[in-house]
This record gives C-alpha cells, sequence and structure tokens, in this order.
C-alpha cells in the first residue's frame, strides 16, 4: 500500500466514523426490537460443533482481559492465520483470536468465564454492524422477547462496537508500513498498536 492508498483508506474510513458516531441509538434500538432476541445461554455461539466460532479480538479488548483476569496476552489470544509472507518467509496478519481447544478457551461447563469482560463481538451478538447496517447472525435466540431497556443496552454495545471497529482499522492503516522482514519471530501480527513479533507454531 503506497501512502496515497493510505491517504485514501484512512479519508474513507474516516467518512465511515463520522457516519458511525451519529446512529441513533433507539433507532437501532428498535430494529433490535423487530427482529427480537432471547438468549438461551445455549453456548453455541463458543461451541466448534456448531460452527465458525473464531472470536477476533482488537488490542483494547486483551488489555482489559489480561487486567481483569490475571493473564497475559499469549495465554488467550493468538494470530489469526495468514497466507500473507514477507521476503524473509515470515507471516503478516492483521487481527487477534481467542485461542480454541476446538470450543473457545474460556468457555466452562456452557458458561464464559470471562463473561463480564468478554470481546465486543460475543457481548452484541448476534448482531453487528456493517457499513452502517444491522446485520444478523445465525442464532437460534433470534426471534425472541427482548425489552425496550434491553434493546437500548445491545444498541448503545453495537454502536460502540462499530466505532472501535473503525478507530482500530485507521491506527492499523496508520502505522502500517508493508510486510518487512527482520523482527524478532517469524509472525508478526499488525494492529492499531503497530507491529507485534512473535514465535509462533501454527501446528500445536
Ligand atoms: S469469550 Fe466467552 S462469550 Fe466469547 S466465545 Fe469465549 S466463552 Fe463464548
Amino acid at each position: 500500500m503506497n501512502l496515497k492508498q493510505k491517504d485514501i483508506k484512512i479519508s474513507n474510513l474516516k467518512e465511515a466514523l463520522d457516519k458511525a458516531l451519529k446512529i441513533r441509538e433507539e433507532k437501532l434500538a428498535g430494529r433490535i426490537k423487530a427482529i427480537g432476541f432471547k438468549c438461551s445461554k445455549c453456548a453455541q455461539c463458543c461451541s466448534a460443533q456448531y460452527g465458525d466460532n473464531t472470536v477476533i479480538v482488537f488490542p483494547y479488548e486483551i488489555k482489559r482481559i489480561c487486567e481483569k483476569k490475571g493473564l497475559s496476552r499469549d495465554d488467550f489470544v493468538m494470530p489469526t492465520p495468514s497466507e500473507d509472507r514477507d521476503s524473509g518467509g515470515n507471516i503478516h496478519t492483521f487481527e487477534w483470536v481467542l485461542k480454541k481447544n476446538c470450543d473457545c478457551i474460556f468457555l466452562k461447563n456452557d458458561l464464559c468465564e470471562i463473561y463480564e469482560c468478554r470481546p465486543s463481538i460475543c457481548s452484541t451478538y448476534p448482531f453487528y454492524i456493517d457499513d452502517g447496517k444491522l446485520e444478523v447472525s445465525k442464532c437460534i435466540g433470534t426471534g425472541g422477547n427482548i425489552s425496550t431497556q434491553e434493546c437500548l443496552m445491545l444498541a448503545a454495545l453495537l454502536k460502540e462496537r462499530y466505532i472501535n471497529e473503525i478507530r482500530e482499522a485507521i491506527a492499523l492503516i496508520d502505522k502500517f508500513n508493508g510486510f518487512n522482514p527482520g523482527g524478532s519471530g517469524n509472525v508478526c501480527v499488525h494492529d492499531s498498536e503497530g507491529e507485534h513479533w512473535m514465535h509462533y507454531n501454527y501446528k500445536h
């Protein structure tokens, strides 16, 4: 990505951020109410046997979990697998994901061990905002009865998540300097904080 491409991408994202900041939570809550949702505590979204249970986590969420749970980053996240390589054969990737043991590593007896500080993708499931529009993932809880208060809380969380996603993308692109070899390790994660080099074996 050259400087001009970087500027264009950042400018587009800033436009999206302006729109995101203007999202009306009441309106969003109304849409959630119309779709309906009641979490049945089935834990299917955290389990491997019901589909993709990948959870992307941002640096600020990783820090929050570390602080609240006394963990270090590498205890619970891994770099997302990627086909991108630099000239030295090192892997470059743009996201962190929660580790899995098939199921999410934080799922114990169908309960989330980090419930109070779980990533926003979990606290807003099955909803997400894409390009300003409310979208819904497959979930047996959709269509359920949800109170207006719960809709408003969910709408606020969704808006916050969407804004954070855009801000993370802006910071990531701003700091990104290409796939250059030379760090300490075989994998480099590019995120909103810059480059994180590490030794990581995807086979374990
Ligand atoms: S962090 Fe918690 S809510 Fe999110 S997938 Fe893991 S167990 Fe489920």
